[in-house]
């Protein structure tokens, strides 16, 4: 089957001071459109330096990316910021609004690079995302008028008003309540099954694990095991170096 997001033999250096830490070690993961994953491990293990190489804003040190099974490795920086704004949405852990913008400029802020998009057709994709995430009343108010939880609900409309295949969230409830974070993940949930998008999201939350389909475990940038949710149970694989996917069926 095609992968939305292969990552093949991927590490990740970071130099710090005179020391190298390998974020990221060797690893191996492919990824089906429409699935509902989750990355855990605990803080430090390499969860956003991954996103951040799948998110194509970082360049891996070693091994190759591929989305929609296209290489990335060749691409110039322009090439790849027309490639996340046409194909990748991304929700932050801190929102990351715009302070002075509305709730509906927020919105529509990524999609002012859209030279593609009439302001009729942006406008009308404000309106429709502000009603997906349950916002149509609070359109015009600014990030610190609303509640964490409203504003992590704008920058989901934010991601998906581009209309992406991919959506990836770096611990999008760890600065919310654990009920917010549970109804915003409900939220991610209901928007994955119906419009199919592909959810990627870190945490090392318990309550948010169970809510996905799909699960990569990482500890100390490397991959510890793939899960794959059969009839409401995980069925986990241990990883090995050969493993590539995390749908592979358990050698059983
Ligand atoms: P997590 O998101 O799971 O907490 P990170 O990907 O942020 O983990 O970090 C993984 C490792 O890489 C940690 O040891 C962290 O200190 C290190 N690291 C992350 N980003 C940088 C950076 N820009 N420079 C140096 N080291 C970094
Ligand atoms: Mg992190």
């Amino acid at each position: 089957m095609m992968s939305v997001v292969r990552v093949e033999k991927v590490s990740k250096d970071y130099r710090l001071g005179e020391q190298l830490v390998r974020a990221v070690n060797n690893i191996s993961i492919s990824i089906e459109p429409g699935v509902f994953l989750a990355i855990s491990g605990p803080s430090g293990s390499g969860k956003t330096s991954l996103l951040n190489l799948i998110g194509c804003i970082d360049r891996p040190t070693l091994g190759e990316i591929y989305i929609n099974e296209q290489s990335v490795r060749g691409m110039t920086d322009n090439q790849l910021a027309a490639l996340r704004l046409r194909s990748i949405g991304f929700i932050f852990q801190t929102f990351n609004l715009l302070p002075v913008l509305s709730a509906a400029e927020n919105i529509e802020y990524p999609l002012l690079q859209r030279t593609d998009l009439s302001p009729a057709e942006r406008h009308e994709r404000v309106d429709h995302f502000l009603d997906v995430v349950g916002l149509s009343d609070r359109k015009s108010n600014r990030p610190n008028q609303l509640s964490g939880g409203q504003r992590q609900r704008v920058a989901i409309a934010r991601a998906l008003a581009g209309s992406p295949s991919i959506v990836l969230a770096d611990e999008p409830t760890a600065n919310l309540d654990k009920a917010t974070g549970v109804s915003i993940l409900q939220l991610m949930k209901k928007i994955n099954e119906q419009l199919k998008t592909t959810f990627i999201f870190s945490t090392h939350d318990a309550r948010v694990v169970a809510l996905a389909d799909r699960l990569v475990q990482v500890e100390d940038g490397k991959l510890q095991g793939l899960g794959i949710r059969r009839d409401g149970d995980w069925v986990i694989s241990r990883a090995r170096a050969s493993d590539t996917a995390p749908n592979k069926a358990p050698a059983n």
